[in-house]
């Protein structure tokens, strides 16, 4: 049987690797093998840790909790326009050179555009 700790760990990592659709409460149990008590416990530690919230749901003429991460998966996909990918100036950029991310122009419209 696993430990909590390494239920805990699983749970979060599972939960954050569904994205923002979260995941129902018994299926992410099934599949970590564990039971709807013990499940209950880790979510509840886990919202209490500020890593997860839970948004109660009715399935199947039940009520149950969908798990939401907290903290996103980091994505390529967040980054994929950013002008600095394709810059010819990537090269000599940096916050001290003359060519600097502070005073650049496409950086900031991109930044702006994020908001
Ligand atoms: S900050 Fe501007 S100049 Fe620097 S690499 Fe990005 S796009 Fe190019």
């Amino acid at each position: 049987m696993p430990r909590r700790n390494d239920l805990e760990h699983k749970a979060l990592q599972l939960i954050v690797n569904v994205g923002d659709d979260g995941v129902l409460q018994a299926e992410l149990w099934r599949k970590l093998d564990a039971s709807s008590r013990e499940g209950s416990r880790i979510a509840i530690k886990l919202e209490g840790k500020g890593l997860i919230h839970r948004e109660r749901e009715l399935f199947k003429g039940r009520w149950t909790y969908r798990l939401y991460a907290k903290r996103k998966q980091a994505s390529i996909n967040s980054i994929i326009d950013c002008p600095c990918l394709m810059c010819p100036n990537d090269s000599r950029c940096g916050p001290w050179n003359s060519v600097s991310p502070n005073e650049c122009e496409k950086l900031t419209e991109w930044l702006l555009s994020l908001t």
